[in-house]
C-alpha cells in the first residue's frame, strides 16, 4: 500500500502535493517524493522518511509548477532510501512516475531493460515503468499528441501485478496520464484543475466530484479536460460521481470504525505483501534472502518482534512452534 497524489491546475502544484500526501500517511511513511514540471524541465525531489521531511529539501520552496505527481511509501521491493523513494524517472530523464503496487514480473522487465542499454538505479519493482514507456516511446516516430499515451499503454500491457500510475512527461508539459489496475486511484474535478488521489478524503476539501476509473482504463488529463480510453485506447464517456459524506466517515469507506475496516481489508494487505512471492504451484519464495539448507539447518530459535495485531500473530506462530517441536 502507498498513497499517491497528483495536481493538474493553475496553482502551485507543490503544496496541494505535499498537503496531500500527510493526509495519506497512513497508507505508508518509509519515503514520501514530488516530481513536478518545472520550465518544461521535470524536477523530482524526494528522501527516507517522513512527509515532513521534503519541508527541509533545498529548493522546495522554489517549485513553481502547477503541474506534478507524488508519493508515499510503503516499500514492497527494495529498502526504504531515498534511491528507492518514487518518483522514479527514466535514464533519459523524461518521464516521472509515480506507482502504488506491484510489478510481479519486474525481474524479466529489468533484464530486458537491461539488455537493450538501460541501467536501473534502485531496487524497486517500480523503476522499469518509466523506463518501459521511454522504450516504446522512442520507437514511436509519429509525433501526434497521443504519442505520450501509446507508450504509457504499451507499457501497461507488459506489466504483470498490481498498478495504480501517474506519469508526466516533459515533452507534455500540460498534461498528465494516470491509469490503474487492482490499485486505487481517484479522480477529483475541479474547475480548470484536477486532482489525483488513492482516495478520496485526501482530495475532499477540493472537490465533491469524482470519476472512479475500472482497470486498465487511462485517463489523459490537461487542465481543463479529461480524455478516458479503454485498455483498447478507444476512447469512452465517464461522469463524475458525486460525494455526499464528510471527510472523517469516507476514510472508514462505509465502515463503522477503523477495526472493522482493517480486518476487511486482510486479504488485500496479505495479496500486497507476500502476493509476488508466491508462485503459481504454492510454493513461497524469497530468492533475495540467498538462505542455504545448511543455514536453514543452523537456526535454532526465531525471535518475533510485534505489537498490536502483529503480537498476535507472533503469539499464534509460537504456539505452533510449541506443538511442532
Ligand atoms: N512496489 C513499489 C515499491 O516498493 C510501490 C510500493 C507502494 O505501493 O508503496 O516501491
Amino acid at each position: 500500500m502507498c498513497g499517491i497524489v497528483g495536481y493538474i491546475g493553475n496553482k502551485k502544484a507543490s503544496d496541494i502535493l505535499i498537503n496531500g500526501l500527510i493526509r495519506l500517511e497512513y497508507r505508508g511513511y518509509d519515503s514520501a517524493g514530488i516530481s513536478t514540471i518545472e520550465k518544461n524541465d521535470l524536477s523530482v525531489m524526494k528522501d527516507k522518511g517522513r512527509v515532513k521531511n521534503l519541508y527541509n529539501l533545498d529548493g522546495i520552496d522554489n517549485l513553481s509548477g502547477t503541474i506534478g505527481i507524488a508519493h508515499t511509501r510503503w516499500a514492497t521491493h527494495g529498502k526504504p532510501s531515498k534511491e528507492n523513494s518514487h518518483p522514479h524517472i527514466d535514464n533519459s530523464k523524461t518521464f516521472s512516475v509515480v506507482h502504488n503496487g506491484i510489478i510481479e514480473n519486474y525481474n524479466e522487465l529489468r533484464k530486458f531493460l537491461i539488455e537493450k542499454g538501460y541501467t536501473l538505479y534502485s531496487q524497486t519493482d517500480t523503476e522499469v515503468i518509466p523506463n518501459l514507456i521511454h522504450y516504446y516511446y522512442k520507437q514511436d516516430k509519429s509525433s501526434d499528441s497521443l504519442r505520450f499515451l501509446r507508450a504509457v499503454k504499451k507499457a501497461c500491457s507488459d506489466l504483470k501485478g498490481s498498478f495504480a500510475l501517474e506519469i508526466i512527461c516533459k515533452d507534455y508539459p500540460d498534461n498528465m496520464i494516470v491509469t490503474r489496475k487492482d490499485s486505487p486511484l481517484v479522480i477529483g474535478k475541479g474547475e480548470g484543475e484536477n486532482y489525483i488521489s488513492s482516495d478520496i478524503p485526501a482530495i475532499l476539501s477540493f472537490t465533491r466530484n469524482f470519476y472512479l476509473l475500472n482497470d486498465f482504463e487511462f485517463a489523459f488529463l490537461s487542465r481543463n479536460n479529461i480524455e478516458f480510453y479503454d485498455s483498447n485506447l478507444k476512447p469512452i464517456a465517464k461522469s463524475t460521481q458525486s460525494i455526499e459524506w464528510n471527510a472523517t466517515s469516507s476514510e472508514k469507506d462505509g465502515y463503522e470504525d477503523f477495526m472493522l475496516k482493517e480486518i476487511y481489508e486482510q486479504p488485500t494487505a496479505i495479496r500486497e505483501t507476500i502476493g509476488s512471492k508466491l508462485s503459481e504451484d504454492g510454493k513461497c519464495e524469497f530468492e533475495e534472502l540467498n538462505f542455504t539448507k545448511k543455514d536453514l539447518s543452523c537456526i535454532n530459535r526465531i525471535y518475533i518482534v510485534a505489537c498490536g495485531t502483529a503480537m498476535h500473530a507472533g503469539l499464534v506462530r509460537k504456539d505452533c512452534d510449541r506443538k511442532t517441536l
